[in-house]
């Protein structure tokens, strides 16, 4: 699982990531194109822990794989690398399913920082890691031993992070969260990132969990966080 897939058309930067990853303890596959990403990572997608993404690439661009790939895993963690000129792109990479973004430029110590982050979110979360028990929730029960939330007894399927973000709220009911708090328990007190990747993963939260009707489950708190309610 401690294997990374690259995918970077400038060769220097993949070069540079490749071989910081190799030197963090990672097994690294790069690709310069998502097309041969895709046939890298289709040829053993279990092996996979991260997918780093480019967004910009020639031919299919990194949110089209990131989304691909998001469809068939909702294991593996996904960091897309952006330019600092994409703003909206990395909302939107993140609503195809990325957990994370990392802008262009950026220190490689801080790029393996944010792999390790991740990769520790999706470690924590091999069924033997940890004593399982049943979180209920009003219509909701959160499996921490699979690690599967169901509603009415229908499993949704979420990524890593969504899970994570889920256990905080049911260890929380009714509790307004802050989210600063939301991004240390789940992201890592260490993290260096944007407090906007906790709003745009609830905003994919909302859309799986709640009904057509509405946000009844995930309320907004204005200018603060973010609350659960059964
Ligand atoms: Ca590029």
């Amino acid at each position: 699982m401690k294997k990374v897939l690259v995918v970077e058309d400038e060769y220097a930067i993949r070069d540079l990531v490749t071989l910081n990853l190799k030197l963090a303890g990672y097994e690294v596959l790069g690709a310069e194109s998502a097309e041969h990403g895709l046939e890298l990572y289709n040829e053993a997608p279990e092996s996979f822990g991260i997918a780093l993404l480019d967004i910009m690439l020639p031919g299919m661009s990194g949110l089209e794989l990131c989304g691909l790939i998001r469809k068939e895993n909702s294991r593996i963690g996904i960091i897309m690398l952006t330019a600092r000129t994409q703003e909206e792109d990395k909302i939107e990479g993140l609503a195809t399913g990325a957990d994370d973004y990392v802008t262009k430029p950026f220190s490689i110590k801080e790029l393996v920082a944010r792999v390790d982050a991740i990769y520790r979110r999706i470690s924590a979360s091999s069924p033997a890691s940890r004593e399982g028990k049943k979180l209920i929730s009003g219509d909701f029960v959160l499996d921490t031993n699979s690690r599967i939330l169901t509603k009415n007894g229908k499993e949704l399927n979420l990524t890593q992070v969504e899970y994570q973000i889920m256990e905080l709220f049911f260890e929380n009911p009714g509790v307004a969260l802050d989210r600063d708090r939301i991004l240390k328990a789940v992201w890592g007190k260490n993290y260096y990132g944007d407090i906007k990747i906790v709003d745009v993963n609830v905003c994919r939260l909302r859309n799986k969990i709640e009904d057509d009707s509405g946000v009844k489950h995930i309320a907004t708190v204005w200018g603060y966080g973010y609350r659960w309610n059964a």
